[in-house]
This record gives structure tokens, C-alpha cells and sequence, in this order.
């Protein structure tokens, strides 16, 4: 039987819903949550992300506060941009897209950033809090996969999940929300270093896939019913498409959907829900300010 198919934009919609009845409850109360996005440069991949964040928090009654700077800005008037940005109290959120520029040390930008207005979930105090359980927020995709799992009824309890990939920003993240207490799952991370990756992914009742490799995931490699979540964005050249190429997951999405219980497309799977969970994060923080629980 073919595999159920995940649709992120479904449940992306879903939350999308729940964050603008969030946002209308803060503006009852005088407040309007508020995202800062800064952009360093002109990388094509970063301008449409960028653009499609503002989007969204137009749609969802966000304000964004937005700053373009040239390629060449030196790091010390980012850090000061920054440091507005974290004194500024219409700003609840504050996302500075990556990757900056080489002559900019990322790590001293990211660490700039308040713990209390890291709604991307990058700084180390953040990343602390989230290994120790504490209130955080969480880092955007890993969040959005493990709510797309959980709002699709999977059984996570006792499950063996294998994640392929360890970045931080997707791998290690997962590994460690997939052990919490609440999700339950025994997990193993593989990385370019594993041996025998086909086997260990046939044990996998939840199997996710971020090693940004196109169709490194084959059906042989997927136990029968698995559920099957592929986080990878690829570009593979395509000359019938407008653009020269097409976006392909980690996964064999043909091959894997045959064997598998449940999987995700791509587009349309993990990708809308990053930018829901960034939306939800600064709807959370401004929660939070106006609770008085921030530090
Ligand atoms: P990364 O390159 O930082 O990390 C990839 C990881 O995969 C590495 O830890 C590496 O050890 C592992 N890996 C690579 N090849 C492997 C192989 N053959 N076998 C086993 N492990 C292997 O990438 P990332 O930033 O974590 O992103 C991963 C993928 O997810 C990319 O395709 C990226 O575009 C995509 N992504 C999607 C979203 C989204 O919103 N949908 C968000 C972030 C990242």
C-alpha cells in the first residue's frame, strides 16, 4: 500500500491559524509581535527567504522590521544593528539570515543576538536551554518536523528514530527533541562517518533524512510502514524547468513512498513549517514579555 502522504502546507496552514488567533489576543492587549530580519548581501537563496519570512508575517499579523545591508558591512556595525535590535521593545524576534558574508565572524553575530529575542534558536544560551529542557525556543525546522509527526499521529512512544545528518541547525537539534520525554523515541545520528547506513535505516520506525544529499534514501533502505521525513532541498539540474533546475529531497520519494507508511514531499513537506515555527516563536516571545517571563 502506498505510504500516507505528509502535507506540510496542510499543517502549516493548520498553525498558521492558531498563531494569527495568538497574534489577534496580543493585539488586543496593545501589542503587535514584531520580527527583525537583517540580510547581509545578495545571495539569491537568502533574498527569497527573506522575502517569503516578511510574507508570512504580513499574513499572519507579525510586523517586520526589515534591514538590507551591502555585502561589505563591517562586522562591528552589524553587532551595533544588533544591539538595537535587542534594546528595541517592538522587536520580539530577531533573525539574522545565514550564511554572512566571510569577512563576518557568524559565531560572535549569532551569540550577539538575546537569548530572550532568538527566535530562530541558534544562540548558544538557547541551544543550552533546549538540551537541559527549559524554556527555549526552538530551532525552526527540527520544531516544524517534530510538530508535522506528531499532528500526523505517528506513534513516537518507544519508537527507534535514526536521524542522517548532525548540523546544528537540523541533526543535532532532532536527536535532541526525539529523546524528550514527551516524544520517546530511541534515536541513533549517522553521519558521513557511519558504516553501513542502509542497515541502520532499516531499523528506523521514524526515519529522517538531513545530510543534503538528492536521493540518498532508497526504499531498500526504508522498513515497511516507516514513517519517513526528508528535510533535504537539493537543486538538481532539470532543463524541461524554467529555472534550468528542480528541488529534490535526501529521499527517493518514488522508491521510498512504496515501502514506507508515511513521508513527506519535497516541496511541500518540511519546508513550510520552518517558517511557521519562526512565526510561532516570535508570537511566543511576545507571550512571554507581556507574562513577564522573560530574563
Ligand atoms: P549540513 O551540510 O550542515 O549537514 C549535513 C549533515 O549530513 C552532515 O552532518 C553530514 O555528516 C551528513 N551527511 C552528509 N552526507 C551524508 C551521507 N552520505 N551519509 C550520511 N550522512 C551524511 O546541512 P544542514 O544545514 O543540516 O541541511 C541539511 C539539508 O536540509 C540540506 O539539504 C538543507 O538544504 C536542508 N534544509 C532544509 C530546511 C527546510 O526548511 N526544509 C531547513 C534547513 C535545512
Amino acid at each position: 500500500m502506498a505510504a500516507v502522504v505528509i502535507d506540510g502546507k496542510k499543517v502549516a496552514e493548520e498553525i498558521r491559524g492558531e498563531i494569527k488567533a495568538r497574534a489577534a489576543a496580543l493585539a488586543r492587549e496593545g501589542i503587535v509581535p514584531g520580527l527583525a530580519v537583517i540580510l547581509v548581501g545578495e545571495d539569491p537563496a537568502s533574498v527569497s527567504y527573506v522575502t517569503a519570512k516578511e510574507k508570512a508575517c504580513a499574513e499572519n499579523g507579525i510586523a517586520s522590521f526589515e534591514r538590507r545591508l551591502p555585502a561589505d558591512t563591517p562586522e562591528a556595525d552589524l553587532l551595533a544593528l544588533v544591539e538595537a535590535f535587542n534594546r528595541d521593545p517592538a522587536v520580539h524576534g530577531i533573525l539574522v539570515q545565514l550564511p554572512l558574508p566571510r569577512h563576518i565572524d557568524e559565531r560572535k553575530v549569532i551569540a550577539a543576538i538575546s537569548a530572550d529575542k532568538d527566535v530562530d534558536g541558534f544562540t548558544p544560551v538557547n541551544v543550552g536551554r533546549m538540551v537541559l529542557d527549559e524554556p527555549c525556543f526552538l530551532p525552526c525546522t527540527p520544531a516544524g518536523v517534530i510538530e508535522l509527526i506528531r499532528r500526523s499521529g505517528v506513534r513516537t512512544e518507544g519508537a527507534r528514530a535514526v536521524v542522517i545528518g548532525r548540523s546544528n541547525i537540523v541533526g543535532k537539534p532532532l536527536m535532541n527533541l526525539l529523546v524528550r520525554r514527551s516524544i520517546n523515541a530511541t534515536v541513533t545520528v549517522c553521519h558521513t562517518g557511519t558504516q553501513d547506513l542502509a542497515a541502520i535505516c532499516r531499523e528506523a520506525d521514524i526515519l529522517i533524512a538531513c545530510a543534503g544529499k538528492a536521493g540518498l534514501v532508497t526504499g531498500d533502505m526504508v522498513k515497511p510502514g516507516a514513517c519517513v521525513i526528508d528535510v533535504g532541498v537539493n537543486r538538481v539540474e532539470d532543463l524541461s524547468a524554467k529555472s534550468g533546475y528542480r528541488l529534490r529531497g535526501d529521499v527517493d520519494y518514488e522508491d521510498a513512498s512504496a515501502v514506507a507508511g508515511y513521508i513527506t514531499p519535497v516541496p511541500g513537506g518540511v519546508g513550510p513549517m520552518t517558517i511557521t515555527m519562526l512565526l510561532a516563536n516570535t508570537v511566543l516571545s511576545a507571550e512571554r514579555r507581556l507574562r513577564g517571563d522573560h530574563a
